[in-house]
């Protein structure tokens, strides 16, 4: 079993000790920023001149400089932009602020795996990547709790990066709920696998051909929300509190049988052999050149296919029935962000 740091494995002194720019402040970065403030650290966000989030980030009180003071005035800096743009704010902005046994630290590991990022020998580069979404990172820290956290070291040039990338962990409530060290390799890869596979493009694919599936068959389009993305939810949370096994456990002996017959039917070994496709497209870097040559052009490819995605008629359906359900709480950052798109 591998080894899981918590809060006594932790130093939070370390931190505190140090001056932090967290460069960004969109999901990731109002969490990091804010909970490390919360836990006595000296922080101050970065961002691009006429920055949306500059107003966000003032009114909880942080001081906000550009992205290159924030690099100057600080000695750990945490890049918090879109993977994107990480590459052309760090040669922009933060390379030459870099001084000597400084830490450079990441969210993911995408720019430092595909070389995108080359960073000086002279100081420290580290991740800290919390397992789920920033919103989420920052409401379970304020309610005592926190998310799990990857860390990794890729250049350990002061010799206390991990003990520094600990204590950052500790400041955002990650060692609450156990730490893990891995590589920056095995992060992206496993990261990018994990949600491409999975989580997001998996799990938006089977709820979109399920949906199809009952609709094309003549069912309301309500019914078919609620039985396969609606449920979806209180099914994962069964998974996540005890495993498949607490899922069947808890489904009726009906859908459990009806889990051992149909699911291999419906997510054939050809769905493996795919999935291994997408590994592979991933360790190669093809996946990181289509996404990032893509947002040179414009992102087209991108901007399309979240049209299409939209445009798909399980949304307009789901928009309609969560207005019914009062105890949703669609949270305003979601409501603002897309607006402004
Ligand atoms: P967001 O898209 O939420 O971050 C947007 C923030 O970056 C905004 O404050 C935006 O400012 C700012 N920004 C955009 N462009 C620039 C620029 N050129 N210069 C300065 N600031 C800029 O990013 P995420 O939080 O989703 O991702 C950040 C990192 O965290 C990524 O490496 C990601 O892979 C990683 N990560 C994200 C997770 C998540 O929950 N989303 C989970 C785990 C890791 P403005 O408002 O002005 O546009
Ligand atoms: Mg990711
Ligand atoms: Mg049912």
């Amino acid at each position: 079993m591998t080894e899981l740091y918590y809060d006594d494995d932790a130093d939070l002194s370390i931190i505190q000790g140090r001056k932090v720019a967290v460069i960004g402040y969109g999901s990731q970065g109002h969490a990091h920023a804010l909970s490390l403030r919360d836990s006595g650290v000296d922080v101050r966000v970065g961002l691009a001149e006429g920055s949306k989030s500059r107003a966000k980030a003032e009114a909880e009180g942080l001081k906000v400089l550009s992205v290159a003071d924030a690099a100057a005035e600080a000695d750990v800096i945490m890049i918090l932009t879109p993977d994107q743009v990480q590459a052309k704010v760090y040669a922009d902005s933060i390379a030459d602020k870099l001084e000597e046994g400084n830490a450079l630290f990441f969210g993911h590991g995408f720019n430092i795996r595909f070389g995108f990022i080359q960073p000086p020998a002279n100081v420290d580069v580290a991740l800290v990547a919390p397992k789920g979404p920033g919103h989420i990172v920052r409401r379970e820290f304020e309610a005592g709790r926190g998310v799990p956290d990857l860390i990794a070291i890729e250049q350990d040039f002061t010799g206390g990066a991990k003990a520094l990338a600990l204590s950052y962990a500790k400041g955002i409530g990650g060692t609450r709920a156990g730490v893990i060290e891995t590589t920056f390799t095995e992060e992206t890869e496993t990261d990018l696998f994990g949600e491409q596979a999975v989580l997001c493009g998996g799990a938006s694919q089977l709820v979109q051909y399920g949906f199809e599936t009952l609709t094309e068959a003549g069912y309301k389009p309500e019914i078919a929300y609620f039985e396969v993305l609606h449920e979806l939810k209180l099914i994962v949370d069964l998974m996540v509190e005890g495993g498949i096994a607490k899922q069947r456990w808890s489904v009726s002996d009906t859908a459990e049988f009806g889990d051992y017959v149909s699911g291999p039917r419906v997510i054939t070994p050809e769905v493996k052999e795919n999935m291994k496709a997408v590994l592979a497209d991933i360790q190669n870097g093809s996946f990181a050149k289509r996404f990032m040559d893509d947002q040179a052009n414009g992102a087209k490819e991108f901007l399309e296919l979240r049209q299409k995605g939209e445009d798909h008629p399980i949304e307009a359906t789901g928009r309609e029935l969560r207005k019914l359900f009062s105890w949703i709480k669609s949270d305003d950052d979601y409501t603002e962000g897309v607006a402004a798109r």
